[in-house]
């Protein structure tokens, strides 16, 4: 054999090893999701490929790297989170469960005592954990009720306000993740803070979402033991608020939009450009940009180190940003698609073809439809309420089954006891969201209906006219009962106490 095809032979034999060697090792998995990230903030929508995915326009972003990648993945058109503020998704990313069963059907803080993921429950981190997963998390986890249980001042919260919003996860409650570097939620996107494995705090003094890329890199290029696969969670805070100086984003970033006028960075037909928010909309885009960049530099560490293609990675957001849309401050805990709606992008090189797809994928269906792509079906809890949709992603002619609408839920303080403790929650709104319509229903404390929200999608897609809501219109009936099936399905309140019956028939 002369040098030429032993070369060859050799060639042959390390690819097929190669081969072998990727088809026998589980795959790695990587979840970026950066805080109240819009769906609409990604350029990619407005590429001639993606004409007709959606009928909005994308938001006047520079996002490159979400873009390639984009051209890389699976992007998913219409996803949700079913509860969209932080701590709720959260859970239902975690556990699997719909937020009346997730033990987080509000968000986090001190004064809602019973609101905290439980230590019991099995988590999408403990089923990795337990097939021999390397697992790591980064950034804010905000799934945690705030406890004085400061490491270094033990008897001390870690946060100085009141209510206490931020918290420190001790070992006991990190569900499985062995490298931590996280907190509650802290909002100074350039002084961050962490407390890390050993519960020691960190405070770089630098953005948060370069800093944390910078530890995920390290995490990667360090692990001890390469042999076994990782799963890491990354939840960057930014592009979340605050959004109003150069305290709050990279200038390089801001300096992109800086001299565009509002009404040119604003192009909804929804949006007031005259909300004092309006100027906002410049530092929320910077963080888009530099989480976009951050976003990059990951993948970028991950085709370094030659993983890439044995690696999952989801960019995706616990829920969406209004920006002046609807005339609301509140960026979140809304129906409207922008605050309902979040970015969903999956790339496994090889496994998943590049395609959009309009599933109506919720926060509960990650778990069970990752664990499954994963090759560990049989490990998914029997307590699950999320669907499967392992086979829809793997398979773009797969003919299983679809749903036809997503869930959408509000929840509010319930009864308070003499101390100002929420002692329970309130389940003021319930809604639908189909591919054409959207309805949501709003009771009182006496569970009478006080308002509704109806829209037309496909011809009003920027929700900017409530149709009314008649009870023997066909459409409407059609939505309750979608709606009807989803409140059994998640054993909800409303369900349990059979809420507006004379509306809902159970
Ligand atoms: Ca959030």
């Amino acid at each position: 054999m002369n040098t030429k095809s032993l070369k060859f032979a050799m060639g042959l034999l390390t690819s097929t090893f190669g081969i072998s060697q990727a088809q026998n090792q589980a795959p790695n998995l990587i979840y970026v999701f950066p805080d109240q990230f819009r769906k609409s903030a990604m350029s990619f929508w407005d590429l001639p490929e993606y004409k007709g995915a959606v009928n909005t326009k994308a938001d006047p972003v520079s996002t490159p790297n979400i873009n390639k990648f984009a051209s890389e993945s699976l992007v998913f058109t219409s996803a949700v989170s079913n509860l969209p503020v932080c701590s709720p998704h959260r859970a239902s990313l975690l556990t699997g469960l719909y937020p009346s069963q997730s033990g987080v059907p509000l968000n986090c803080i001190s004064t809602r005592p019973f609101n905290t993921l439980p230590q019991s429950v099995v988590t999408f981190s403990d089923v990795l954990a337990s097939n021999n997963y390397d697992m790591a998390y980064f950034g804010k986890w905000h799934l945690d009720f705030p406890t004085p249980n400061d490491p270094e001042r033990p008897g001390n919260y870690v946060d100085e306000r009141r209510p206490a919003w931020d918290a420190y996860t001790p070992p006991q409650k990190r569900h499985g993740f062995a490298t931590w570097y996280s907190y509650g939620t802290f909002d100074e996107h350039k002084n961050p803070h962490y407390w890390d494995s050993e519960g020691k705090k960190h405070s770089p003094g630098e953005y948060s979402p370069k800093h944390e890329a910078d530890k995920v890199i390290e995490y990667l290029k360090s692990r001890k033991d390469p042999g076994k696969p990782f799963a890491v969670f990354v939840s960057m805070n930014p592009p979340h608020s605050p959004y109003n100086s150069l305290n709050d984003c990279m200038e390089q970033d801001y300096n992109i939009y800086r001299d565009k006028p509002v009404s040119k960075l604003l192009l909804r037909d929804n949006a007031d450009t005259t909300m004092k928010k309006s100027k906002s909309v410049r530092y929320y885009f910077a963080n888009v940009t530099g989480v976009d960049r951050e976003f990059g530099r990951i993948l970028q560490a991950l085709k370094e180190l030659g993983v890439d293609k044995n690696t999952i990675v989801v960019f995706s957001s616990d829920h969406g940003e209004t920006m002046c849309s609807h005339g609301t401050d509140d960026p979140k805990n809304q129906i409207y698609d922008e605050a309902f709606q979040v970015p969903m992008l999956i790339r496994w090189p090889g496994k998943i073809e590049h395609r959009t797809d309009d599933l109506l994928i919720g926060s509960p269906d990650i778990m069970p439809t990752l664990l499954s792509m994963m090759g560990l079906r049989k490990d998914i809890p029997k307590s699950v309420q999320g669907s499967d949709y392992s086979s829809i992603i793997l398979d773009r002619n797969s003919t299983a089954k679809r749903p036809q609408s997503a869930i959408y839920f509000y929840n509010q303080d319930g009864e308070k006891s003499s101390d100002g403790l929420v002692q329970s929650y309130f389940p003021a709104r319930r809604g639908i969201r189909t591919h054409q319509y959207t309805l949501e229903l709003t009771i009182n404390t006496k569970n009478e209906l006080v308002n509704t929200k109806f829209f037309d999608n496909n011809r009003d897609p920027y929700q900017l006219v409530n149709l009314p809501v008649k009870r023997e219109n066909p459409v409407i009936q059609n939505l309750l009962k979608e709606m009807s099936l989803w409140l059994r399905q998640s054993n909800d309140p409303w369900y349990k106490q059979k809420i507006l019956s004379d509306w809902i028939s159970y």
